[in-house]
């Protein structure tokens, strides 16, 4: 290849190389980002072909060592074909000879070509600048065809002159005798054919028409031969228009690579395609397609409060400019030069005496400005004053001034695998040496090597290997953000780069950037926000894309600041001592476990190790048979179940020990060969999975063979009992799913050389008696086969449910909670812990996203804590939300919610943040005492704006009702507070309401005034509905036993509406709940946390027992139920004016997520109008928002605020409106499914069924939970969706639309997909039958579609679904 190369290099204008891979000695180098000079020659080959200037006038470009010959767009052009070294050398200098007339070319060089010496001409210089016969005009030539024959023919001539070598525009091989037919080929090789008549096209655009009809005169059929596997060939089209008006049948031969195209010849078929696909590079054009995801940054760009230039955004250039980075840097330089210049005139029109003084105070106060926000309306100010010039300088500052140079653009260049995927690589230094004030955003789009759909071997091109290049340059602002792991990572980061005065880069990260939603990315994934968000935070957690910013015009030390929140602390300890660019050129992405949380997970194995040591020598002291259990359970209750097994093992004296199945993954076959004994217990996860903690060893014995075993296992005996359901999967076909994960695991364990200990065991949820059923002769059988079914064993006192004793034990709430916030080896708090600090307000939670990636790392969950305020009523100052604001940017992840129990939560602080965060709310004079565990937790009450002075008292009411009834513990305040314990604890703390083990489960009040039920009263444990007489509330009825928690499939849960029992005085309220809880405290099922909720305990009381209890407690009777009646629980938003003339405006949050997003800024807006409101944010039980009490005179402000953040917007379907979602993934940990972000998504599709209706104003209830816990309160909507796995609902239907019955369960396990298909031919057949004014979910009833449900007790009566 050299030799050509080498002589072409040598020719004169050769002075740019384009990558190829070989470097070319004698050429020198221009900048590769400045579009190419006239009369420059590029060297390239077919990949690069698209990143090549579109405007390339009087310029060459060699496509070097060609497969395929790609027509160019441009008018201008020539495409030359070379064959051999001498055919691509005359071309060469025949192009440039071309040029010389504004001509540009584009050469195909053959293969074969490349090497072998060419014969050169003397004194080419010489020749070039000779003269060739005048050509008619330029691009104004009405036929440019012609124009660019002629010009070849020219250089033709010259060169035929010069050189005595003819130059054709093709070449015929004659073949004797004279065949049939005549091929043209358009190849860049000449194919070896025999008996053909083959004509080598030379100059393939244009093609010379007179020519190549006189060349194929005689012949019977023309055959186009040519690169390409499309439709057809643009070489057959030029063809087939330069022989217009003739009859000749024209065939296309499209060849890819080794093609055979004999064979091809010999099919009569007017199109055939040989060869395998070749990929096909084009020439520039404009017409390119932006993926949607990319608008996720490219939105946020557009978001800069100044003004800005994306240089290469397709969507306004023009057709001859390119979106190639090269290009767009080209426009960057005369932007700033020309900038630089439009200053300059300035100070040197101020300097001139003739100057008018209007002109000099307006160009004076614009270069005061000209670098900011204000410096195009100075520029305009000065326009004016200037207008038409009255000297050149006056004149040329005007043109500048035009062009829009007046004010200063941040300018941008996007370099995104769709539409410049050329990131240039062999030129980045050259822009970020620039010192030029311009911006790059690079998208990097591939899979981190924890997603599921990494590649085996991954791309060696890693674009976040980018930001090496520009800190080592020390003065380019480099960033590295994800905007589906930090929203505000990114705002801040690109602000920052057009703030700093250099150039920036930010590093973007966007998987599957080139997929569109909906879009399958493998394995049955599909492209899409949520798919996106989760790789994102593989790769980000996992390290392999740490978010960082780094600005250099920083103070302080705070140069570099790392965005990544899981690993912050611990990565930014290690950046410290390490170099930032040695962590970020790591090829593998593994954090060091001794660098991140797991110094900690290494001392927590330690210890773990210790302790079972100690245990095991426990045990050992034991001298029965030896037995290990081990487990895999993600509920919980196959574990409890094991625990259970050991502890009845140990007292027949069996040598029993306790593992989770994952415990021995690594080392399986030692860990079982050392056994005599082993059982394994394991439920189902997924679609007949093993539970997550059993999913390593299940894999591993998967790859194991019995000889790799030997005879290690010769002495093993095994069993196993299984938990499932058979009823989880209606549909036949998926019954294998039953039980699966035990039905493989017992005859694998048998293939690999165990025997049987005791018969497989299948405990089945549908038995009388539950899984009981089974495991009680399972238990039998392994006592027997152990030899000691004959000891005698006084069986242990029923067992006391563990959160019992962790209540008991934990001193009034204190429990170890203290220490375990010390421990900063591990992200994570204790078990027992986890459960006391609920009562705190705070759960432990871990990042479900990355669970199963951190796992494969060997580290451990990415924990972090949820916090919510106890705050009665949901009303609170403007001053807390602005605390609230600031502690979700401080502690949290930067967003808060708005939930369904009318409060605050934080989601994403980890444990380091745990207690400043607490610390921050108590001073914001919030708490979150009693917000979740066993006690009455924060009570709701009706958003009633309109009526104020019952508001208040409501208000009140909730209010003091909650002091009331708060555990009396200090703990609290020791814990998250820093108070002493009372005189060094000598005066206990003591419980006079709840007693050292508080409630036996959760409980919940609200109070609603009729007609409004928008907090769904009746979902609660205790209910008070206002009775308003003569304007003031005279009394409460009361409601007793609502609850919306289910198991799936356990018909022995269900959610129930609570009873109303009768009315009480409002100086009676609190001490009639009082007396419901104290009855509740004592006769709640305390064994069994699923049975322990009022409404279990009323049902096995009996309504009127329970009745009698209260009123004993109470000391009085009920009163009679007063008449009252509700007509909604959905929000009324909008203004409305209360009666003492001040405004209240109900916004639409969607499911109370206070966040800003590409889609909105609500988060920003509402702390702008936190800081002029001047009367109270209110937070409904739906997850909306109402700015209460805004004054008449204050109204037009708060209007006009609401208007700039678009929280004025109330323009959704009915159905919007009306839905709500609980958290889910990832957060909760009991999620089964998505919620909050997938709920949207769902609703966008469901309301575009009724707006097919024309019913997109009409409200129906939808509401959706990731579990059966049912926070949304799916259980009374109309249409709600409770998740069960991965993408499947189980569906509701038949709630009531103001919240006063149940839904039923209609169809036990559905998928997008079909919640669509059902639903479309129920909204039709709704719209058709419905009464006036119907709701959907009266309407399914009367319709026969499904039973309505009348009590808890008979959920799931009368339907198959579960
Ligand atoms: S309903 Fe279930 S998944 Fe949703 S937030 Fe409540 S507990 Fe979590």
């Amino acid at each position: 290849m050299s030799s050509l190369l080498e002589t072409l290099a040598t020719l004169p204008g050769a002075s740019y190389t384009h990558p190829i891979s070989t470097s070319i000695p004698s050429s020198s180098k221009l900048n590769p980002y400045l579009p190419l000079p006239s009369t420059s020659t590029l060297f390239t080959d077919s990949s690069f072909l698209h990143t090549v200037p579109a405007n390339t006038s009087s310029s060459v470009v060699h496509v070097l060592g060609s497969e395929s010959v790609i027509s160019s767009r441009d008018k201008d052009s020539l495409v030359l074909i070379s064959r051999t070294p001498q055919e691509a050398y005359d071309h060469s200098v025949l192009a440039l000879k071309v040029a010389k007339s504004g001509i540009s070319t584009f050469h195909f060089v053959g293969s074969a070509a490349l090497s072998g010496s060419p014969t050169i001409l003397p004194n080419v210089e010489e020749w070039l600048e000779s003269s060739t016969p005048a050509l008619n005009g330029h691009s104004s030539d009405p036929d440019a065809e012609e124009r660019l024959n002629s010009a070849y023919e020219a250089a033709a001539l010259s060169l035929l002159k010069a050189t005595r070598r003819a130059q054709r525009p093709f070449v015929t091989h004659d073949s004797n005798p004279k065949p049939s037919r005549a091929i043209l080929n358009f190849l860049p090789y000449t194919p070896e054919l025999s008996g053909e008549q083959l004509i080598d096209i030379s100059l393939a655009s244009p093609l010379p028409r007179d020519k190549v009809r006189h060349a194929v005169k005689g012949f019977s059929e023309i055959i186009v031969l040519e690169s390409g596997s499309g439709k057809y060939g643009p070489a057959w089209a030029s063809v087939v228009d330069a022989l217009e008006g003739s009859d000749y049948p024209i065939r296309s031969i499209l060849a890819g690579s080794n093609p055979d195209i004999a064979s091809a010849l010999s099919s009569s078929a007017p199109v055939s395609r040989t060869g395998s696909p070749l990929p096909s590079p084009s020439i520039p054009k404009t017409s390119i397609t932006i993926p949607s995801a990319e608008s996720k940054y490219t939105d946020l760009l557009a978001s800069s409060p100044s003004p800005l230039e994306i240089l290469n955004d397709p969507a306004s250039l023009s057709a001859s400019e390119s979106t190639s980075p090269l290009y767009a840097f080209g426009k960057a330089v005369a932007i700033r030069r020309e900038r630089e210049q439009l200053v300059e005139l300035a100070k040197s029109v101020l300097k001139a005496p003739n100057t008018r003084t209007e002109v000099h105070e307006a160009l004076s106060q614009w270069l005061l400005v000209r670098d900011e926000a204000a410096s195009s309306q100075a520029g305009e100010k000065a326009e004016k004053a200037l207008g038409e010039g009255s000297s050149a300088d006056e004149k040329s500052l005007l043109e500048l001034g035009r062009k829009g140079h007046w004010a200063k653009k941040n300018l941008w260049i996007v370099i995104s695998n769709s539409w410049a995927q050329d990131l240039a690589s062999s030129g980045l230094h050259h822009a970020l040496a620039s010192g030029l004030d311009i911006n790059l955003l690079v998208y990097e789009t591939a899979s981190s090597p924890f997603s599921p759909l990494a590649p085996p071997q991954p791309s060696r091109e890693r674009k976040k290997d980018l930001a090496l290049y520009a800190l080592n340059m020390g003065d380019v602002y480099t960033s590295s953000v994800a905007v589906y792991a930090d929203f505000a990572g990114v705002i801040n980061a690109m602000r920052e780069a057009e703030a700093y005065p250099g150039p920036g880069l930010v590093l973007a990260y966007l998987p599957w950037g080139d997929k569109e939603d909906g879009q399958s990315v493998g394995q049955g994934e599909v492209a899409g926000p949520l798919e996106r968000l989760r790789e994102t935070k593989r790769a980000v957690s996992g390290g392999w894309w740490p978010m960082f910013r780094w600005n250099p015009a920083a103070q302080d030390g705070k140069q570099f600041i790392l965005d990544s929140p899981a690993i912050k602390t611990a990565l930014s300890q290690f950046l410290d001592r390490q170099s930032h660019l040695s962590q970020l050129t790591r090829a593998s992405p593994a954090i060091d476990a001794s660098v991140t949380s797991s110094k900690g997970t290494e001392l927590v194995a330690a210890r773990k190790e210790k302790a079972k040591r100690a245990y095991d020598a426990l045990l050992n002291s034991l001298d029965g048979p030896g037995l290990l259990v081990l487990y895999a359970s993600d509920g919980g209750t196959a574990e409890k179940v094991s625990k259970r097994l050991v502890s009845r093992a140990k007292m027949r004296g069996v040598n029993a020990t306790l593992q989770v199945f994952d415990g021995i993954a690594a080392n399986a076959v030692e860990a079982l060969g050392a056994e005599k004994n082993a059982v394994f217990i394991t439920a189902v996860a997924g679609q007949g999975e093993s539970p997550l903690n059993g999913r390593e060893l299940t894999k591993k014995l998967g790859t194991l063979s019995a000889d790799s075993i030997g005879e290690s296992w010769k002495d093993l005996k095994v069993s196993v009992f299984g938990m499932g359901d058979s009823n989880y999967w209606p549909r036949k076909e998926d019954y294998i799913y039953y039980n699966k994960p035990a039905k493989d695991l017992f005859p694998r364990l048998l293939s690999l050389g165990a025997s049987e200990l005791a018969p497989l065991g299948l405990g089945d949820d549908q038995d009388p008696d539950g899984y009981m059923t089974a495991y009680k002769p399972w238990e039998a059988s392994l006592w027997r086969a152990l030899g000691v079914d004959a000891v005698e064993v006084v069986e242990a006192q029923e067992e006391v449910v563990a959160n019992e004793h962790i209540k008991i034990a934990s001193d009034y709430l204190r429990g170890t909670i203290l220490e375990g916030l010390a421990d900063q080896s591990t992200g994570a708090i204790g078990p027992s812990d986890a459960q006391l600090t609920k009562f705190h307000g705070t759960y432990m939670q871990d990042d479900r996203d990355i669970r199963e990636s951190l796992t494969a790392q060997g580290l451990e969950p990415a924990y972090s804590f949820m916090i919510r305020c106890r705050m009665p009523g949901g009303v609170c100052t403007p001053e807390q939300w602005l605390a609230m604001d600031r502690i979700a940017d401080e502690h949290g992840n930067s967003t808060f919610k708005l939930t369904t129990r009318q409060t605050f939560q934080f989601h994403g602080i980890i444990k380091k943040h745990l207690k400043p965060a607490m610390q921050a709310i108590n001073k914001s004079l919030l708490d979150t005492i009693a917000a979740c565990g066993d006690v009455n937790r924060n009570v709701q009450c009706t958003v009633n704006p309109a009526l104020s002075h019952i508001h208040q008292t409501v208000y009140d009411f909730s209010k003091n009702m909650s002091e009331y009834l708060l555990p009396k513990t200090s703990a609290y305040h020791e814990i998250w507070l820093d108070k002493k314990q009372v005189a060094g604890g000598e005066v206990a703390d003591l419980e006079p309401l709840y007693g050292p083990t508080y409630l036996p489960r959760k409980f919940k009040m609200a109070v609603a005034v009729p007609p409004d039920n928008g907090v769904d009263v009746f979902t609660n444990d205790v209910g008070f509905i206002a009775i308003v007489e003569n304007d003031k509330v005279v009394g409460y009825n009361v409601t007793v036993g609502g609850g919306m928690g289910v198991t799936h499939s356990n018909k022995k849960t269900y959610p129930r509406l609570g009873d109303l029992i009768g009315f009480v005085l409002p100086e009676d309220a609190i001490k009639a709940a009082e007396s419901i809880m104290i009855v509740q405290r004592d006769n709640g099922n305390r064994q069994d946390r699923k049975n322990a909720r009022l409404k279990y305990t009323i049902d096995r009381m009996t309504l009127p027992i329970f009745k009698k209890e209260v009123e004993a407690v109470f000391g009085k009777s009920f009163q009679p139920v007063r008449p009252f009646e509700f007509t909604t629980n959905i929000d009324n938003y909008g203004w409305v004016q209360g009666r003492d003339g001040n405004w209240h405006f109900t916004m639409f949050i969607e499911n109370g997520r206070v966040e800003d997003s590409s889609r909105n800024q609500f988060k920003s807006g509402l702390r702008e109008i936190a800081t002029v409101h001047k009367g109270q944010f209110r937070l409904t039980a739906n997850q909306h928002l109402i700015l209460a009490n805004v004054t008449p005179e204050d109204k037009p402000e708060i209007e006009r605020l609401l208007k700039k953040w678009g929280l004025d917007n109330l323009n959704h379907s009915g159905l919007r409106l009306s839905s709500s979602a609980c958290v889910a993934f990832p957060t909760c940990g009991l999620a089964m499914a998505e919620s909050e972000r997938y709920l949207p998504l769902l609703v966008d599709k469901v309301e575009k069924l009724l707006e097919d209706e024309g019913m997109r104003s009409d409200s129906i209830v939808m509401r959706m939970t990731g579990c059966p816990n049912g926070c949304a309160r799916p259980w009374n909507a109309e249409i709600a969706f409770v998740g069960k796995a991965p993408g499947s609902y189980l569906m509701m239907l038949g709630g009531g639309h103001h919240g006063e019955r149940l839904s039923k369960p209609w169809k036990s396990s559905v998928t997008e997909p079909e919640i669509l298909a059902l639903l479309k031919p129920l909204f039709k057949q709704w719209i058709a039958e419905r009464n006036d004014g119907e709701p959907f979910g009266d309407w399914v009833i009367r319709a026969g579609i499904i039973k309505a449900t009348t009590h808890g007790t008979n959920f799931w009566a009368e339907t198959d679904a579960s």
